[in-house]
This record gives structure tokens, sequence and C-alpha cells, in this order.
């Protein structure tokens, strides 16, 4: 049950270990990474994580989705496209995300992650979307506002995006972003990528909610975005 026999990249372990001093994978990171990890070429199926904040969460998604990102053999860097979306409820918790993606991304300089949350200035956050990203962590409001209004972010994303996480899903729906992030996920299933292009990616957009309860908020919205999903819990 190491990160080395769920499948990790080599690289990545190296950084975790020497830089982010983690040892072992937690409980849900097993269940998360055996998940996201075996399963390629079209067998991807939708997640529904129920994980308390403290148990691993944020790494538990990330992670897989880095190592597969390196396990590609085409070499990417920021212009190649972004990969995923993860949109999480406030400011606060896009930024943590934002930072431990930069952590991460820090094992391999040419993967880059941008954050897009409301109060910032748009016109830094295009200006660094233009120059191109790898993950785009955000609140949904102002993730929704770029879809509809930077062209350069869909340029971005219709041929690449193949991860959607919505973190924290109880508070998302506690702060009535439900419609938000339909009107995200609707821009969002209207690309049509080219799923020849990073052939050890998904060959379609696999959707991760995380939660820390299981109220009926919740699942409402695993109604609304995901498909046939496994629930795993810590
Ligand atoms: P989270 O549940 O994602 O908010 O993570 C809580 C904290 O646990 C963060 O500070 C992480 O850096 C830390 N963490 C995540 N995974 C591990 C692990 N496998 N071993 C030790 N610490 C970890």
């Amino acid at each position: 049950d190491s990160f080395e026999a769920l499948g990790i990249r080599e690289s990545l372990l190296t950084h975790l270990r020497g830089k982010m001093r983690i040892q072992k994978p937690t409980s849900i990171q097993k269940l998360v990474l055996s998940h996201l990890l075996s399963q390629w070429q079209g067998m991807d199926k939708d997640l529904f994580i129920n994980a308390q904040t403290g148990s691993g969460k944020t790494l538990a998604y990330l992670l897989p989705i880095f190592s597969r990102i390196l396990s590609m053999q085409t070499r990417v860097d920021r212009k190649s496209g972004c990969f995923a979306l993860i949109v999480a409820p406030t400011r606060e918790l896009a930024s943590q995300i934002y930072s431990v993606a930069t952590m991460v991304a820090n094992c391999c300089h040419y993967l880059v992650p941008c954050l897009l949350i409301g109060g910032e200035r748009k016109k830094s956050e295009k200006a660094r979307l233009r120059k191109g990203c790898n993950f785009i962590v955000g609140t949904p409001g102002r993730i929704l506002d770029h879809l509809q209004n930077t062209k350069v972010i869909r340029d971005q994303f219709s041929h690449s995006l193949r991860y959607v996480v919505l973190d924290e899903g109880d508070k998302l729906m506690e702060l009535g972003f439900e419609e938000t992030i339909s009107e995200i996920l609707k821009i969002v299933h209207g690309f049509t990528p080219d799923y020849s292009t990073f052939p050890q990616l998904p060959t379609r957009i696999v959707h991760i909610l995380c939660s820390a309860t299981l109220k009926s908020g919740v699942k409402k919205l695993g109604n609304v975005a995901l498909k046939d999903y496994k629930l795993l819990s810590n």
C-alpha cells in the first residue's frame, strides 16, 4: 500500500518525500489513487469522494492527475492545454488547493497551475491565462465568467480538458452554487476534445466530487455533475 505500489510516477515520489515530507498515502489517498491510476483508456469512471478536510483529499485527487500527465510520452508544457478544472466554494479554499498544486508542480517546472478567484483583478488573470496553464483552480462565479468571456480559456480547454473536480461539494451547495456549476458543466461538455492527442489520459471528462458529508444537497449535486460514479469513503 505504498505510493509505489499504487503506481505514482517516480519523479513525483522523489519530490513528495524530499520536498513535501510525505511518505505514506492516507487511507482516502489509497482508495482514490488506486481508482484513478488503474483505470485507463476509456475505462475512467466518475468519483464521489466522501472525506473530511485533513484526510489528505487534495493530494488524493491531485497526485493521480499529475502522475498521469507525467506518464505521457508527449512532453507537455504550459502551452499544451489545461487538463483539469478544480472548483472550490471559497477564495480561501481555492487558494489552499492552488498552493498544494503549485508545490506538486514544482517537481516538474513545465507544468503550471492558475488561480481564478473573485476579488483578483480580472485583467491579470487574463494575462496569466494567455501565457497558458495546465490546471485551473478557482471559485465558481469567476470560472464561469472567464469561460463565458475569455476566449483564451476556451481555446486552452477545448482540446485538453480531462478532469473536473468539485471540491467541498456540501459547501458549494450551501453557498448556492448549483446553478453556476450547471452552467460551467454545460460549457465544458460542449467542448469536443481530440482524445487522440493525449492517449494516456482519459478518453472522456472524469468528474470528481469531494464532500465531507453525504447530505441531500450534495447528493443532488452528485446527480447533476456525475454520471455512472463510484463512491469512495474513508
Ligand atoms: P487535506 O485533507 O487535503 O486538506 O490535507 C490535509 C493536510 O495533510 C495537508 O497539510 C497535507 O499536506 C497533509 N497530507 C496530505 N497527504 C499526506 C500524507 N500522505 N502524509 C502526510 N501528510 C499528508
